[in-house]
């Protein structure tokens, strides 16, 4: 093991991974990209000194900010990612056999390039459904001519060219782009990190504010910041992501595709919306 990595999340506390090398190393426009590889984790993708993913879990976040959100829609056919460079969240969208398009709008093409050369797994880059558009997805979203389906905002954190995704305007200019039943889903980051919480806490009143239905949800990431990370769902035209038909919907569609996942199934779906008091607190009015 030539070197360690370390990601501090608080002033005392962090994460600590050997690394073996270092494969590729960027500084783009917008932040450092780096694709790291280490015996535990696999390789591991970090931008500014954290960590996107890893080979090994990036399945937990993917396919819980894709799935809870697509099965929540009856006919999930135009999809908008936000971010999503290295390709896995289109990934899991492009499971779903009612989608036909797929826009991904990333703001730094060295993700992409980088996630294709060094990632390649990641993504399903040669699926002709996918379109990937760079650019920045907060100017994206004001012009959106054909409303999608479903949104999802796979951004990094709320810091630099993010940080506009964690803004009620950006909120609101989604909920504009959305169809009449149309499903935003967001990662909003780790409960624990209260220097993320007035990011948390603004995206939930937005989201809260503007659209019939929202609420937050967690999945369990070990290499994110204490390993909870918290999602955000919200629905325009006011789909419970609880009710009986949306329940049935994901009993039905997972058996599609139940080989191929890792962490997402209808138990965990009805689950991840069950929040801690702390996690509440940071929320709620
Ligand atoms: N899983 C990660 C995490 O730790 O939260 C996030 C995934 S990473 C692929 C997020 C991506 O969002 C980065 O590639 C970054 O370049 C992109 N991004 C950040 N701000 C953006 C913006 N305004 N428009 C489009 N993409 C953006």
């Amino acid at each position: 093991m030539s070197s360690t990595f370390n990601e501090f999340y608080n002033e005392k506390t962090g994460l600590t991974i050997g690394v073996n090398g270092i494969l590729f190393s960027e500084q783009t426009p917008y932040q450092k990209v780096e694709i790291l590889e280490t015996d535990s984790w696999g390789r591991m993708m970090t931008i500014d000194g954290m960590v996107m993913l890893s080979e090994k879990d990036e399945f937990v976040y993917h396919e819980m900010l894709t799935h809870v959100g697509m099965f929540s829609h009856p006919q999930p056919e135009r999809v908008l990612i936000i971010g999503g460079g290295d390709g896995g969240t289109a990934r899991e969208v492009m499971r779903h056999p009612s989608v036909k398009k797929v826009d991904m709008v990333e703001i730094d093409e060295v993700v992409v390039q980088a996630s294709k050369e060094f990632l390649p797994q990641v993504g399903d880059w040669g699926n002709p459904k996918l379109n990937v558009v760079i650019g920045d997805g907060i100017e994206f979203v004001k012009d959106i001519s054909v409303p999608y389906d479903v949104i999802i905002i796979d951004g990094s954190d709320p810091v630099g060219p993010a940080a506009g995704l964690f803004e009620g305007e950006f909120m609101q200019a989604c909920y504009d782009g959305l169809s009449e039943d149309g499903i935003l889903t967001a990662q909003t980051e780790s409960p624990w990190v209260e220097s993320y919480h007035p990011s948390m806490k603004q995206v939930y009143t937005a989201l809260d504010d503007i659209y019939a239905v929202s609420k937050m949800y967690l999945a369990y990431i070990p290499l994110y910041p204490a390993g909870m990370w918290s999602f955000s769902f919200a629905s325009k035209g006011g789909t419970d992501p609880l009710a009986e038909v949306v329940l049935q919907r994901v009993e039905n569609g997972v058996m599609r595709f139940e080989d191929e996942l890792k962490y997402y199934n209808p138990e965990v779906h009805r689950g991840c919306f069950a929040l801690p008091n702390f996690v509440k607190d940071i929320i709620e009015p």
